[in-house]
């Protein structure tokens, strides 16, 4: 059975007191952490240094939002893998839709490529997000979205295992709108997903691989949301800033992580 796993997008939001605050308070609420479910925290880049600190012995991981794909260079503004993995970072966000579609870089599916056997390649395991935009939605083309998305991202990694990587299916127009997708419609997306992971890297992998949800997931929704088959847990933007919350999204995706006899 995959264990759940939900990891907190912090984004570009707070400052150094009020996110030390944060984890002080995650700290508390999750304490003791529930046994089925891995929980991160994705901080800017500069917090990850201090945010490991403040999470040592807590269980609680910590994650970048990205990573250059360059191992070293004349790479001015950008980050490595290498140097993620310095500061105790287990996971790197990859390919995130403002990172596609919003932020200047506009980043492609080859460049998400790249970054992603990069931090393959360093040890680290990636959450790739792929989703699509309301327009591809309604035009019915989410699948062929998410197929190529996947597809292309995937490109030299096919011998990958399902240790080595996280998916986020994460539609566009839910992220940050307050308007999440339905249980069915993850569902669906999340199937999809996963059969096209068979062909890719095969059935074993494939059936091992983590598929969260992430888009305007909040405590009254996150467990009808994380009791789908396929989801395996969910990337939280907003919901991840406040400890009350967070806390409760990761209790809601405990019960559906449990196995059948213990419930
Ligand atoms: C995200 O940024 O990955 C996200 C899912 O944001 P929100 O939960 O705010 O929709």
């Amino acid at each position: 059975m995959r264990r759940k796993f939900v990891a907190g997008n912090w984004k570009m939001n707070l400052t150094l007191a009020p996110a030390r605050a944060l984890v002080a308070a995650l700290r508390e609420r999750l304490s003791p952490l529930p046994p089925n479910v891995d929980v991160a925290v994705c901080p800017p880049f500069v917090y990850l240094f201090p945010m490991a600190k403040s999470l040592d012995g807590s269980g609680l991981q910590l994650g970048a939002q990205n990573a250059y794909e360059e191992p070293e260079g004349a790479f001015t503004g950008e980050v490595s893998v290498a140097m993620i993995a310095d500061t105790g970072a287990r996971y790197v966000i990859l390919g995130h839709s403002e990172r596609r579609h919003t932020i200047g870089h506009h980043e492609d599916d080859r460049m998400i490529a790249r970054r992603l056997r990069a931090v393959r390649a360093g040890k680290l395991v990636p959450i790739l997000c792929i989703g699509e935009t309301l327009a591809e939605r309604k035009a019915g083309q989410t699948n062929d979205v998410l197929s190529f998305q996947l597809a292309a991202a995937l490109i030299g990694s096919e011998s990958i295992t399902a240790a080595e990587l996280i998916i986020a299916y994460e539609p566009v127009w839910a992220i940050g709108t307050g308007q999440n997708a339905t249980p069915a419609q993850a569902q669906d997306a999340h199937a999809h997903i996963r059969r096209d992971l068979r062909r890719i890297v095969g059935s074993a992998t494939a059936d091992g691989v983590r598929i969260l949800y992430g888009g305007s997931v909040k405590p009254d929704n996150a467990a009808e949301i994380f009791a789908q088959p396929d989801v395996d847990g969910g990337l939280i933007g907003g919901a991840s800033l406040s400890a009350d919350s967070f806390a409760a999204i990761v209790r809601a995706a405990a019960p559906a992580a449990q196995p059948v006899s213990a419930r």
